[in-house]
């Protein structure tokens, strides 16, 4: 079977565009498939977050980013806290805001000029892995299929590539809504992010300023959540990231099957040692765990809570963990630790 390139993507957001641009960069045929034939302002992504701004460098986006729609945002007003990003993250850099359908047609042209092939208006309808993958694409009612290499599957939150790629998918409850408009030659200012919290409604509002002259034009967001708030408002609290060093390694070396019968039982460890000492777990990474002691109940030991989780327990549990995964030779030569 022909080979039409050596990558496709499917679809051109901010994934399919940025993984695009680099490879292309690196000399590979890229296809790019997006449906969408010109971006529309869905309300949202209007806020890049510093740490999002250190990998548009990495990436070669910032500058094009900042030269024809971003706006740097060095303050925040978080429910009456102010913050400067650039003396608070380390990366020492603002925030960015722009106007998200703006931004994504800069980011998706950044493939084009780095020579890869970018087709708009073309809607995937399935992508069958195999020697080569092929991608099934559809483009005003005339259907075809494409094989490259590699196919990456980047169409975003409501993706059907997990589906076509055999994998089950669970789809978690709804946990926020939100609403948005466009505000047009507002006086305020320039450089400050305001977040107004309220949580005895569980709401939040976001005003994003975008500069534009000869007012300010404002991106005001409004979103509904379940999530507790009360994470959100200024409140003193710690937090606790602990992973498995190694885990890399460990999931090269073993099949995945196996590596997760030990990673796994190590996740739950750690979950049961936040837990013990009431922290909050708010995101299991994979081979780690990332959560807050003082919060969303407020504990005015919170920074004790999470020593003892991570000395008394973590530690100590996920020691004798791998003692005796090492004693029953399950375990390569790595080391586990918080
Ligand atoms: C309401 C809301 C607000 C958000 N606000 C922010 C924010 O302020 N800051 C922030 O950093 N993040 C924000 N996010 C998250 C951010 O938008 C996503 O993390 C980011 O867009 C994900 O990038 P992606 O490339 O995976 O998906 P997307 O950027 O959504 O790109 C997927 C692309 O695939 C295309 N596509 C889909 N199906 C097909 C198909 N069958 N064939 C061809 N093309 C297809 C779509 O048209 C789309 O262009 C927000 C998300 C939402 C929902």
């Amino acid at each position: 079977m022909t080979v039409h390139c050596d990558v496709i993507t499917v679809g051109g957001g901010l994934g399919g565009a940025s993984i695009a641009k680099v490879l292309a960069e690196k000399g590979l045929s890229v296809l790019v498939t997006e449906r969408e034939e010109t971006f529309k302002d869905r309300i949202r992504g209007e806020f890049l977050a510093p740490w999002g701004v250190g990998e548009a460098q990495k990436l070669g986006l910032y500058e094009l980013l900042m030269e024809k729609c971003a706006h740097e945002q060095p303050f925040i007003n978080f429910g009456g806290t102010l913050r400067d990003y650039r003396a608070t993250t380390p990366h020492q850099l603002p925030a960015l805001t722009f106007f998200h359908a703006a931004m994504q047609e800069i980011v998706l042209d950044a493939p084009r000029h780095a020579g890869a092939e970018v087709r708009r208006g073309v809607n995937v309808k399935q992508v069958y892995p195999g020697q080569p993958p092929s991608v099934s694409v559809e483009s005003r009612g005339v259907t075809h299929d494409l094989t490259a290499r590699i196919v990456i599957r980047a169409d975003g939150r409501s993706s059907m590539g997990r589906s076509w790629g055999g994998f089950e998918v669970h789809r978690g409850k709804q946990r926020m809504l939100g609403a948005g408009v466009m505000f047009e030659g507002l006086s305020m200012s320039n450089d400050t992010i305001f977040v107004t919290l309220s949580p005895g409604v569980q709401r939040m509002a976001f005003m994003l300023p975008q500069g534009g002259g000869p007012g300010t034009r404002l991106a005001a967001r409004l979103a509904t959540t379940t999530i507790p708030l009360t994470l959100c408002s200024a409140m003193h609290v710690t937090a606790l990231f602990a992973d498995i060093k190694g885990s890399t390694e460990l999931m090269e070396e073993l099949d995945p099957e196996e590596a997760r019968s030990i990673i796994d039982p190590a996740l739950k460890l750690m979950i049961d040692a936040a837990h013990r000492y009431d922290g909050y777990v708010v995101q299991s990474t994979g081979d780690g765990i990332f959560a807050l002691f003082g919060a969303p109940v407020a504990r005015e030991d919170h920074p004790q809570r999470a020593l003892y989780a991570a000395l008394r327990r973590l530690q100590e549990d996920l020691k004798r963990y791998s003692d005796r995964i090492r004693q029953e030779g399950r375990l390569p030569p790595v080391a586990s630790g918080p």
